[in-house]
Protein backbone atom coordinates (compact mmCIF):
# COMPACT_ATOMS: atom_id res chain seq x y z
CA UNK A 1 0.00 0.00 0.00
CA UNK A 2 1.35 3.34 -0.98
CA UNK A 3 1.24 5.58 2.10
CA UNK A 4 -0.48 9.32 1.69
CA UNK A 5 2.44 10.90 4.47
CA UNK A 6 1.84 14.37 4.68
CA UNK A 7 4.29 14.91 2.17
CA UNK A 8 2.69 13.47 -0.62
CA UNK A 9 -0.24 15.18 0.36
CA UNK A 10 1.51 17.88 0.17
CA UNK A 11 3.37 17.45 -3.19
CA UNK A 12 -0.69 16.34 -4.49
CA UNK A 13 -2.13 19.83 -3.35
CA UNK A 14 1.11 21.56 -5.25
CA UNK A 15 0.65 19.94 -8.64
CA UNK A 16 -3.18 20.61 -8.53
CA UNK A 17 -3.01 24.08 -6.90
CA UNK A 18 -5.52 22.12 -4.45
CA UNK A 19 -6.04 23.97 -1.13
CA UNK A 20 -8.24 22.30 1.75
CA UNK A 21 -11.33 23.11 2.51
CA UNK A 22 -12.02 23.17 6.29
CA UNK A 23 -15.71 23.90 5.34
CA UNK A 24 -15.83 20.78 3.85
CA UNK A 25 -13.94 18.59 6.48
CA UNK A 26 -11.23 17.36 5.12
CA UNK A 27 -8.38 16.07 6.64
CA UNK A 28 -7.33 13.17 4.97
CA UNK A 29 -5.23 10.22 6.59
CA UNK A 30 -1.94 9.57 6.40
CA UNK A 31 -0.98 6.71 8.89
CA UNK A 32 -1.01 3.20 7.22
CA UNK A 33 -2.28 2.02 10.67
CA UNK A 34 -5.25 3.69 11.11
CA UNK A 35 -5.94 2.88 7.25
CA UNK A 36 -5.37 -1.39 7.45
CA UNK A 37 -7.66 -0.71 10.64
CA UNK A 38 -10.52 0.36 8.96
CA UNK A 39 -10.06 -2.03 5.82
CA UNK A 40 -9.74 -5.17 8.14
CA UNK A 41 -12.42 -4.27 10.36
CA UNK A 42 -14.46 -3.48 7.55
CA UNK A 43 -14.70 -6.73 6.23
CA UNK A 44 -14.01 -6.92 2.99
CA UNK A 45 -13.46 -9.18 0.01
CA UNK A 46 -13.04 -9.74 -3.61
CA UNK A 47 -16.71 -10.48 -3.49
CA UNK A 48 -17.53 -6.91 -1.81
CA UNK A 49 -19.23 -3.78 -3.38
CA UNK A 50 -17.47 -0.95 -1.18
CA UNK A 51 -19.18 2.66 -1.14
CA UNK A 52 -16.92 4.80 0.23
CA UNK A 53 -17.84 8.32 0.94
CA UNK A 54 -15.55 10.87 1.00
CA UNK A 55 -12.53 9.69 -0.99
CA UNK A 56 -10.59 12.86 -0.63
CA UNK A 57 -6.99 12.42 -2.15
CA UNK A 58 -7.58 8.91 -2.07
CA UNK A 59 -5.62 7.51 1.13
CA UNK A 60 -8.12 4.66 2.23
CA UNK A 61 -9.43 4.23 -1.44
CA UNK A 62 -6.52 2.73 -2.25
CA UNK A 63 -6.31 0.10 0.27
CA UNK A 64 -9.83 -0.75 -0.39
CA UNK A 65 -8.99 -1.16 -4.38
CA UNK A 66 -6.75 -3.81 -3.34
CA UNK A 67 -9.05 -5.22 -1.26
CA UNK A 68 -12.93 -5.30 -2.58
CA UNK A 69 -14.43 -6.32 -5.91
CA UNK A 70 -15.65 -2.94 -6.54
CA UNK A 71 -15.28 0.43 -5.15
CA UNK A 72 -17.43 3.18 -5.75
CA UNK A 73 -16.52 6.92 -3.99
CA UNK A 74 -18.84 9.71 -3.90
CA UNK A 75 -17.01 13.12 -3.69
CA UNK A 76 -18.39 16.14 -3.44
CA UNK A 77 -15.27 18.63 -3.64
CA UNK A 78 -14.81 18.75 -7.90
CA UNK A 79 -11.19 20.10 -7.35
CA UNK A 80 -10.36 16.10 -6.13
CA UNK A 81 -11.49 14.28 -9.23
CA UNK A 82 -8.69 14.62 -11.39
CA UNK A 83 -6.34 13.93 -8.59
CA UNK A 84 -8.55 10.22 -8.10
CA UNK A 85 -9.02 9.56 -11.68
CA UNK A 86 -5.25 10.29 -12.36
CA UNK A 87 -4.24 8.25 -8.82
CA UNK A 88 -6.24 5.13 -10.47
CA UNK A 89 -6.79 5.50 -14.09
CA UNK A 90 -5.01 2.11 -14.05
CA UNK A 91 -7.77 0.08 -11.86
CA UNK A 92 -10.99 -1.24 -13.59
CA UNK A 93 -12.66 -1.79 -10.23
CA UNK A 94 -12.94 1.53 -9.69
CA UNK A 95 -15.66 4.33 -10.19
CA UNK A 96 -15.98 7.87 -8.90
CA UNK A 97 -18.88 10.30 -8.50
CA UNK A 98 -18.89 13.59 -7.85
CA UNK A 99 -21.79 14.21 -6.14
CA UNK A 100 -23.36 15.52 -2.74
CA UNK A 101 -23.75 11.98 -0.20
CA UNK A 102 -26.80 13.55 1.01
CA UNK A 103 -28.23 14.17 -2.43
CA UNK A 104 -27.74 10.84 -3.89
CA UNK A 105 -29.87 7.70 -4.09
CA UNK A 106 -26.97 5.02 -2.99
CA UNK A 107 -29.08 2.19 -3.78
CA UNK A 108 -29.37 3.52 -6.95
CA UNK A 109 -25.60 4.25 -7.54
CA UNK A 110 -24.79 0.91 -6.39
CA UNK A 111 -27.72 -1.18 -8.56
CA UNK A 112 -26.08 1.57 -11.58
CA UNK A 113 -22.55 0.19 -10.59
CA UNK A 114 -23.48 -3.87 -10.88
CA UNK A 115 -25.33 -2.97 -13.51
CA UNK A 116 -22.53 -1.42 -15.85
CA UNK A 117 -20.02 -3.65 -14.88
CA UNK A 118 -21.27 -6.84 -14.51
CA UNK A 119 -20.20 -7.35 -10.60
CA UNK A 120 -22.61 -9.50 -8.28
CA UNK A 121 -21.70 -8.23 -5.23
CA UNK A 122 -22.25 -10.80 -2.10
CA UNK A 123 -21.94 -7.90 0.29
CA UNK A 124 -22.49 -4.05 0.22
CA UNK A 125 -20.45 -2.76 2.88
CA UNK A 126 -19.94 1.71 3.26
CA UNK A 127 -16.96 2.63 4.13
CA UNK A 128 -15.65 6.46 4.96
CA UNK A 129 -13.71 8.87 7.01
CA UNK A 130 -16.53 11.06 7.37
CA UNK A 131 -16.80 14.66 6.68
CA UNK A 132 -17.35 15.51 10.53
CA UNK A 133 -19.79 18.46 10.05
CA UNK A 134 -22.52 15.56 8.50
CA UNK A 135 -21.36 12.83 10.17
CA UNK A 136 -25.22 12.22 11.86
CA UNK A 137 -27.27 13.42 8.76
CA UNK A 138 -25.24 10.60 6.44
CA UNK A 139 -25.63 7.69 8.81
CA UNK A 140 -29.68 8.79 9.96
CA UNK A 141 -29.82 9.07 6.08
CA UNK A 142 -28.88 5.79 5.57
CA UNK A 143 -30.69 4.35 8.01
CA UNK A 144 -33.87 5.98 7.74
CA UNK A 145 -34.25 5.51 3.83
CA UNK A 146 -33.49 1.71 4.61
CA UNK A 147 -30.27 1.53 1.98
CA UNK A 148 -29.28 -2.13 1.64
CA UNK A 149 -25.76 -2.31 2.94
CA UNK A 150 -24.88 -5.01 5.37
CA UNK A 151 -22.58 -2.71 7.26
CA UNK A 152 -21.18 0.75 7.64
CA UNK A 153 -17.65 1.38 8.80
CA UNK A 154 -16.64 4.77 9.36
CA UNK A 155 -14.18 7.63 11.11
CA UNK A 156 -16.10 9.45 12.95
CA UNK A 157 -15.29 12.46 16.18
CA UNK A 158 -15.08 10.23 19.07
CA UNK A 159 -17.61 12.35 20.57
CA UNK A 160 -20.28 11.63 18.32
CA UNK A 161 -19.52 7.60 18.31
CA UNK A 162 -19.42 7.85 22.37
CA UNK A 163 -23.22 8.74 21.41
CA UNK A 164 -23.66 6.22 19.23
CA UNK A 165 -22.30 3.29 21.79
CA UNK A 166 -23.70 5.01 25.40
CA UNK A 167 -26.03 2.91 27.63
CA UNK A 168 -29.19 4.09 29.22
CA UNK A 169 -28.48 6.14 32.39
CA UNK A 170 -25.01 7.73 31.11
CA UNK A 171 -24.51 11.37 30.02
CA UNK A 172 -24.24 10.57 25.94
CA UNK A 173 -27.43 8.28 26.02
CA UNK A 174 -29.70 9.98 24.15
CA UNK A 175 -32.00 10.00 20.66
CA UNK A 176 -28.77 9.29 18.69
CA UNK A 177 -27.81 6.27 20.99
CA UNK A 178 -31.18 4.89 20.14
CA UNK A 179 -31.68 5.11 16.67
CA UNK A 180 -28.19 3.66 15.33
CA UNK A 181 -28.82 0.17 18.09
CA UNK A 182 -32.33 0.02 16.67
CA UNK A 183 -31.34 -0.07 12.97
CA UNK A 184 -27.80 -1.84 13.64
CA UNK A 185 -25.32 -3.65 16.31
CA UNK A 186 -22.65 -1.56 16.68
CA UNK A 187 -18.65 -2.38 17.70
CA UNK A 188 -15.42 -0.44 17.92
CA UNK A 189 -13.22 -0.88 15.42
CA UNK A 190 -10.09 2.08 16.57
CA UNK A 191 -9.53 4.51 18.39
CA UNK A 192 -7.94 7.79 16.28
CA UNK A 193 -5.58 10.58 17.75
CA UNK A 194 -5.38 13.74 15.74
CA UNK A 195 -1.94 12.83 14.48
CA UNK A 196 -3.63 10.69 12.16
CA UNK A 197 -4.43 12.81 9.79
CA UNK A 198 -3.04 16.03 7.92
CA UNK A 199 -3.93 18.80 8.39
CA UNK A 200 -5.10 17.54 12.29
CA UNK A 201 -8.71 18.36 13.07
CA UNK A 202 -9.60 19.69 16.84
CA UNK A 203 -10.73 16.57 18.00
CA UNK A 204 -10.19 13.03 18.83
CA UNK A 205 -12.12 10.28 16.67
CA UNK A 206 -12.92 6.73 16.37
CA UNK A 207 -13.97 4.01 13.98
CA UNK A 208 -16.80 2.07 14.64
CA UNK A 209 -18.83 -0.63 12.57
CA UNK A 210 -22.51 -0.53 12.09
CA UNK A 211 -23.78 -3.65 11.18
CA UNK A 212 -27.58 -3.46 9.80
CA UNK A 213 -29.77 -5.58 11.67
CA UNK A 214 -31.90 -7.92 9.79
CA UNK A 215 -34.36 -8.27 12.60
CA UNK A 216 -35.42 -5.10 14.92
CA UNK A 217 -34.46 -5.46 18.47
CA UNK A 218 -37.72 -4.61 19.71
CA UNK A 219 -41.50 -4.96 18.51
CA UNK A 220 -43.19 -2.05 17.26
CA UNK A 221 -47.11 -0.99 16.37
CA UNK A 222 -45.23 2.47 14.84
CA UNK A 223 -41.97 2.92 13.94
CA UNK A 224 -42.91 6.56 13.31
CA UNK A 225 -44.70 7.30 16.77
CA UNK A 226 -41.38 5.28 18.65
CA UNK A 227 -39.47 7.99 17.12
CA UNK A 228 -41.73 11.01 17.88
CA UNK A 229 -41.69 9.58 21.77
CA UNK A 230 -38.26 9.44 21.55
CA UNK A 231 -37.57 12.99 19.90
CA UNK A 232 -39.88 14.33 22.55
CA UNK A 233 -38.74 12.69 26.05
CA UNK A 234 -35.04 13.95 24.68
CA UNK A 235 -36.35 17.32 23.21
CA UNK A 236 -35.92 18.82 26.82
CA UNK A 237 -32.97 16.50 28.85
CA UNK A 238 -34.23 17.99 32.23
CA UNK A 239 -37.92 17.49 31.97
CA UNK A 240 -39.64 14.25 33.56
CA UNK A 241 -40.96 11.95 30.96
CA UNK A 242 -44.81 13.05 31.70
CA UNK A 243 -44.56 16.71 30.95
CA UNK A 244 -42.05 15.66 28.06
CA UNK A 245 -44.73 13.47 26.61
CA UNK A 246 -48.08 15.52 27.02
CA UNK A 247 -46.99 17.03 23.63
CA UNK A 248 -47.38 13.95 21.51
CA UNK A 249 -50.50 13.80 20.20
CA UNK A 250 -52.02 16.52 22.13
CA UNK A 251 -52.25 14.06 24.85
CA UNK A 252 -51.56 15.72 27.99
CA UNK A 253 -49.86 15.01 31.60
CA UNK A 254 -52.88 13.04 32.93
CA UNK A 255 -53.35 10.86 30.33
CA UNK A 256 -49.66 10.38 29.55
CA UNK A 257 -49.18 9.38 33.25
CA UNK A 258 -51.99 6.83 33.04
CA UNK A 259 -50.31 5.55 29.60
CA UNK A 260 -46.94 5.42 31.58
CA UNK A 261 -47.97 3.82 34.65
CA UNK A 262 -50.07 0.95 32.52
CA UNK A 263 -46.46 -0.08 31.81
CA UNK A 264 -45.09 0.34 34.79
CA UNK A 265 -42.94 3.41 34.18
CA UNK A 266 -42.86 6.05 36.91
CA UNK A 267 -43.77 9.39 35.20
CA UNK A 268 -41.19 11.17 36.82
CA UNK A 269 -38.69 9.53 35.02
CA UNK A 270 -36.27 10.90 32.51
CA UNK A 271 -35.94 9.79 29.37
CA UNK A 272 -31.86 9.06 29.60
CA UNK A 273 -32.98 6.48 32.38
CA UNK A 274 -35.41 4.78 29.54
CA UNK A 275 -34.17 1.58 27.58
CA UNK A 276 -35.13 0.77 24.34
CA UNK A 277 -37.72 -1.50 25.65
CA UNK A 278 -39.59 1.13 27.71
CA UNK A 279 -39.36 3.28 24.96
CA UNK A 280 -40.98 1.05 22.41
CA UNK A 281 -43.47 -0.16 25.50
CA UNK A 282 -44.52 3.65 26.11
CA UNK A 283 -44.84 3.87 22.35
CA UNK A 284 -47.12 1.09 21.50
CA UNK A 285 -48.93 1.97 24.67
CA UNK A 286 -49.71 5.35 23.00
CA UNK A 287 -50.30 3.70 19.85
CA UNK A 288 -52.94 1.48 21.44
CA UNK A 289 -54.72 4.20 23.55
CA UNK A 290 -54.98 6.54 20.55
CA UNK A 291 -56.25 3.58 18.42
CA UNK A 292 -59.19 3.26 21.28
CA UNK A 293 -60.37 6.60 20.86
N1 LIG B 1 -11.08 9.66 2.69
C1 LIG B 1 -10.11 10.75 2.67
C2 LIG B 1 -9.03 10.44 3.67
O1 LIG B 1 -9.33 9.72 4.64
O2 LIG B 1 -7.92 10.91 3.52
C3 LIG B 1 -10.75 12.10 2.97
C4 LIG B 1 -11.60 12.17 4.23
S1 LIG B 1 -12.10 13.82 4.66
C5 LIG B 1 -12.33 13.64 6.41
C6 LIG B 1 -13.80 13.93 4.13
C7 LIG B 1 -14.02 13.94 2.62
O3 LIG B 1 -15.42 14.05 2.36
C8 LIG B 1 -13.36 15.12 1.90
O4 LIG B 1 -12.72 14.66 0.74
C9 LIG B 1 -14.54 16.03 1.53
O5 LIG B 1 -14.33 16.81 0.37
C10 LIG B 1 -15.65 15.01 1.33
N2 LIG B 1 -17.02 15.54 1.52
C11 LIG B 1 -17.43 16.55 2.31
N3 LIG B 1 -18.76 16.71 2.25
C12 LIG B 1 -19.22 15.75 1.41
C13 LIG B 1 -20.52 15.39 0.94
N4 LIG B 1 -21.61 16.06 1.33
N5 LIG B 1 -20.63 14.36 0.06
C14 LIG B 1 -19.52 13.68 -0.36
N6 LIG B 1 -18.27 13.97 0.06
C15 LIG B 1 -18.12 14.98 0.94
Amino acid sequence: MELYKSGKINRMKDQYGFKFSKNLGQNFLTDPNIISKIIDGSFIDENTLVLEIGPGMGALTEGLLDTAGHVVAVELDRRLIPILEDNFAGRDNFSLINADILKVDIDEIIVDVCEKTGFKPEKIRIVGNLPYYITTPIIMNILENGVKADSITVMMQKEVGDRMMADPGTKAYGALSLAVGYFCEVSQVAKAPKEVFYPRPKVDSIVLRLDLRDQKPVDLKSEELFFKVIKNGFGQRRKTMNNSLAGVMDLGKDRINEILSSVGIDGVRRAETLSMQEFAEVANAIFDSTCED
